[in-house]
This record gives C-alpha cells, sequence and structure tokens, in this order.
C-alpha cells in the first residue's frame, strides 16, 4: 500500500467530543476529508447541528448529536446513536474541555487571588476535573465499549487532547486544568497499555496555544493578548487549528498502526524553556 493511502478513511466512522469549535472541529473536518463518516457532539447542541450541516454542505458525511462529556448516559447515548446510524465506530477524539479561569489566557484574571493554591475556589477545581479529566475518562470508557464490539472490524483508534501543560509546569495556566492534562496523559497511558489486546490504539495530542474560543475566545477578542502569547512560544506564533489536522489524521488512520500509548506535543516548542508570565 502506498504511504498516502495508509491515511484513507473511507468506509470508517468517528464520534468527536467538544466538535462545535476549535481544536475538535478540525478533527472533525480532518477525518470527514479523508472520508470517514463523522459524529459531531457538544454541549453545544446548536453549534454541533450548524458545524454538521456545513460539513454536509461542502459534500462530507457528518450528523450531530447533544452530548455534556460530565454525563456518563449522555455520552453512551452519544456512542450508541453513532454506532445505530454507521454500524460501528472506528475513531473516537475524547476532546471537550475547557479553561476555568485562572490566569490561562487573560491578565486580568492573573491578578485575580483565586488564582492562588491557598485561596483557591474547590468549586473551580471540581468543575476543571470533571471535564477535563473525568470527561475524558467517560468517553474512552464508551468509546472501548463499543469499539470491543467491532467484531467485523479492525479495532479502533481513541484520540483524547491532553496539553503541554501536561508536561511542563506554566504558571499562567489554571491549577486543576494542569493537574486533569496531567491525569489525561496517564491515564491514556494505562487505556492504551489495556486496549492493545484488543487491536484499539489509544494516544494523546497535547497542543500548545491554538488560536479557539477556549478561555470565552480571549485571544480572538483581544489582539494584544494574541501578541503576548505569539512572544511566549519559540517559534513565535500561536497555531491556527487546521494546523493540527494532519497530526490527527495520523493517529486515527492506518497510517497510525504501530502508536499507541504515545503522547504527542504539538507545541511550536513551548516544552523547550521556561514560559515568562505575560
Ligand atoms: P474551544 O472552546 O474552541 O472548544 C471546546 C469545545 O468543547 C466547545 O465547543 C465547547 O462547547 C465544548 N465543551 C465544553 N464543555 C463541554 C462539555 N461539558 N461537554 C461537551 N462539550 C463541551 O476550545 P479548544 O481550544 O478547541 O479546546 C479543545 C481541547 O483542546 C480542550 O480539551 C482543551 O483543553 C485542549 N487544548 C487547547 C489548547 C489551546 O491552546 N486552545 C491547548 C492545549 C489543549
Amino acid at each position: 500500500m502506498k504511504t498516502l493511502d495508509q491515511f484513507d478513511l473511507t468506509g470508517r466512522s468517528g464520534l468527536v467530543t467538544g466538535a462545535a469549535s476549535g481544536i475538535g472541529l478540525a478533527y472533525a473536518e480532518a477525518i470527514a476529508e479523508a472520508g470517514a463518516k463523522v459524529t459531531l457532539t457538544d454541549i453545544d447542541a446548536e453549534g454541533a447541528a450548524r458545524e454538521a450541516q456545513r460539513l454536509c454542505d461542502e459534500g462530507y458525511e457528518a450528523r450531530w448529536d447533544s452530548c455534556d462529556v460530565s454525563d456518563l448516559a449522555q455520552v453512551a447515548a452519544a456512542f450508541d446513536n453513532h454506532v445505530a446510524a454507521n454500524g460501528g465506530c472506528d475513531i473516537a477524539f475524547a476532546n471537550a474541555g475547557l479553561d476555568v479561569g485562572n490566569g490561562f489566557w487573560s491578565p486580568e484574571e492573573k491578578r485575580n487571588p483565586d488564582g492562588q493554591i491557598d485561596v483557591y475556589d474547590p468549586a473551580r477545581w471540581d468543575k476543571s476535573i470533571d471535564i477535563n479529566l473525568s470527561g475524558v475518562f467517560r468517553t474512552v470508557r464508551e468509546a472501548a465499549r463499543v469499539m470491543k464490539a467491532n467484531t467485523d472490524r479492525r479495532g479502533g483508534s481513541i484520540v483524547i487532547t491532553s496539553s503541554n501543560a501536561a508536561e511542563v509546569n506554566e504558571a499562567i495556566v489554571g491549577v486543576p486544568y494542569m493537574a486533569a492534562k496531567a491525569g489525561v496523559k496517564h491515564f491514556m497511558r494505562h487505556a492504551a497499555y489495556e486496549l492493545a489486546a484488543y487491536g484499539i490504539r489509544v494516544n494523546a495530542i497535547a497542543p500548545g496555544p491554538f488560536v479557539t474560543n477556549i478561555g470565552d475566545g480571549w485571544v480572538k477578542k483581544n489582539p494584544a493578548a494574541k501578541q503576548a502569547w505569539d512572544k511566549l512560544v519559540p517559534v513565535g506564533r500561536m497555531a491556527e487549528t487546521s494546523q493540527i489536522k494532519p497530526l490527527a489524521l495520523l493517529l486515527a488512520s492506518d497510517a497510525g498502526s504501530y502508536m499507541t500509548g504515545a503522547h504527542v506535543m504539538i507545541d511550536g516548542g513551548m516544552q523547550l524553556g521556561p514560559v515568562k508570565p505575560l
């Protein structure tokens, strides 16, 4: 088989959580462009429906579902609905995540004392862990359930969105966000080990700063904040979401058939040196 043919996803199908926006939407576009039937799920049902319709209008095979990853029943239903529509599920992106604030994007919030450990709001901590870590667990749990049932298929590929914050201690990133993403990394390694016997690969993408709607779209709304972030990145700029598509396709497709348990950085070199405060 020619190298490029290994990226072809014709006859496969995949589900993406947090697909109405940003990195999740780029994942959905990437696998649809490679020939897969895709389900876009999001807590923002309107956004998922809008983007799925846009993909259909562009000639791809897309559907949508409303799914809040804080609710196991909703995650299970989204996978069951996907399987009912497609006869199985080959690819899953556990991507939904959020920043609960305290300085990830906004210099104003950095001055908020809530960002200090000794006064940190436990409700913010719980929310971040519930979505960024437990939400990944719920998604991988249900993906594994339906992929193990792929008896007539070729196993599956699960891709988790981690962060460079899983590797480096970034003072400007939310405290629970770092803890959640580090947890995601190690959970991914166990899931990859356990599911290898079923032909299911599990990997994580660890992005550095991408221009998305995270943090209420702070960097989209504030050119000065975007320029400040650009200066923190060794390659000199934040990334656009289209730049994550080739990596997503590598991990989702047979091109990545010998990759499992990998935590792949795509961060413009952010892990190479200390991140200076804004
Ligand atoms: P984004 O805000 O553009 O997209 C996140 C999507 O997740 C949104 O559509 C949102 O509605 C959805 N979402 C939020 N809570 C949800 C829930 N409970 N259930 C289902 N969907 C929910 O942000 P993004 O930057 O594209 O974030 C995607 C992932 O990338 C997250 O896991 C984030 O932590 C990670 N990440 C982003 C960056 C970055 O610089 N943008 C860097 C590292 C990691």
